[in-house]
């Protein structure tokens, strides 16, 4: 989508932190960190919010990403917020699963 920032993030237009990135999914730090650790992992194809995800493949993508996420930042204990629709907290309509934590016991 033309107009969509993370679109733009994802194809390079606008700068971002990678983390990590495979034919599915981009993870990227939040650029207002609410936690030592707050990445955002979301599907390269684009959909508003979790409502309209119907690809079960990029389900287990997503989530394959998260546990990649995970290893790099070298944390066993994180949470997953995944805000879905404007009256609950989602301010940028294309999905995306925070991870956040505070807890890095590796490196
Ligand atoms: P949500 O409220 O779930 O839609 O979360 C949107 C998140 O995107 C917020 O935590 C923002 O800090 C983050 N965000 C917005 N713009 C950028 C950006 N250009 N780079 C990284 N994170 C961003």
């Amino acid at each position: 989508m033309s107009d969509c920032i993370f679109c733009k993030i994802i194809n390079g237009e606008i700068p971002s932190k990678k983390v990590y990135e495979n034919d599915f999914v981009y993870a990227f730090d939040d650029i207002n960190p609410k936690a030592k650790v707050h990445t955002l992992v979301v599907p390269k194809k684009h959909f508003d919010s979790l409502n309209e995800l119907d690809d079960e493949k990029i389900m287990s993508e997503i989530l394959k990403g998260i546990k990649e996420v995970a290893k790099i930042k070298g944390i066993d204990s994180y949470r997953l917020q995944v805000n879905t629709g404007k009256a609950e907290g989602q301010e940028v309509m294309h999905l995306h699963f925070h991870i956040l934590s505070n807890t890095v016991e590796r490196k």
